[in-house]
């Protein structure tokens, strides 16, 4: 099996076992804004790990997108634009190609071999670069009408406070979406709002392990914030699992004080909902999107 994904800098792709172990993975830069090299850096990861594929391979792309149709409806990255990239991403590797949303790989992969094996109803959460959702009953993926179920980062931030109405502008067009908060970029916007200072996500995260009050406060403010996101999944859908997934997040701690919040959001008194953690950054999405290019006979 064979899975890639695109976080908006770097394509990762990786070829694994049948039962999902990583057999070799590369990565390599992206271009921003042209398509035409982006798929030429495609071709060219691809073509890294040639070696360990078989001929019969199907490779499943994760994009950080809504998928309907098997094309690109809304993406944060105008390089994607609203192009064939099934189509094109075929003819230029010469190996069939299945793409999904990044949500929907992750909460996949959850059901395939992580926390939501056992779950009648499971909700996806990846928070990195951008945001995406993803949903899946018995086992199976749920794309909805217009390939945007669980689209749960375009949500208003629900429940404000008097300073969270302040009209961040989204990708999307509106204003207020739970990713201008729940994403790496929201995050590294509170930070420098509040200090004046530009840091990384990571170096935000490690300051207020080490003590850093302010740093502490705005990992503070972002669980609160997604203990209100998650909870109005639950009201929602009522899931089984929530997998939560993402790249520089403090995933242990996220496992441990957000489902401390729900007692303040949900009608429930005891809830049955589990919070889950898919750990090892994009390695479950690849492994998501190559379990479900595997399937894909379209
Ligand atoms: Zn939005």
């Amino acid at each position: 099996m064979i899975g890639l994904t695109f976080d908006g800098n770097l394509l990762t792709a990786a070829t694994l076992t049948d039962g999902g172990e990583i057999f070799a993975q590369a990565e390599q830069p992206a271009p921003g804004n042209d398509y035409r090299e982006w798929l030429l850096s495609v071709s060219a990861l691809i073509d890294s790990l040639r070696d360990s594929l078989s001929n019969t391979d199907r490779l499943g792309v994760a994009l950080p997108a809504i998928i309907h149709d098997g094309a690109v409806s809304f993406s944060p990255y105008s390089v994607l634009g609203t192009a064939n990239i099934r189509r094109d991403l075929q003819s230029a590797l010469g190996m069939p190609v299945s793409i999904f949303g990044i949500g929907g790989c992750l909460v996949a992969d959850a059901c395939l071999m992580g926390a939501a094996q056992d779950a009648n109803l499971a909700v996806g959460m990846w928070i990195g670069n951008s945001s995406h959702g993803g949903l899946a009953l018995a086992g199976r993926l749920i794309t909805g009408a217009h390939g945007a179920a669980a689209n749960w980062p375009h949500l208003q931030l629900p429940a404000p406070l008097p300073q969270e109405l302040d009209g961040r502008k989204c990708w999307c067009g509106r204003s207020g979406c739970l990713e201008t908060f729940l994403s790496v970029s929201g995050l590294e916007g509170d930070y420098e709002r509040v200090t004046g200072e530009w840091r990384d996500a990571g170096e935000i995260a490690a300051a207020a392990v080490n003590g850093d009050i302010v740093a502490d406060s705005i990992i503070q403010a972002f669980e609160d914030r997604l203990g209100r996101a998650t909870a109005t999944l639950i009201s929602l859908i009522d899931p089984d699992v929530i997998v939560l997934g993402g790249a520089g997040l403090q995933l242990d701690r996220l496992q441990e004080r957000i489902p401390r919040k729900w007692p303040g959001y949900v009608q429930i008194d005891r809830s049955a909902t589990r919070l889950a953690t898919a750990k090892g950054g994009v390695t479950p999405v690849i492994r998501g999107a190559a379990f479900l290019a595997a399937e894909d006979t379209g």
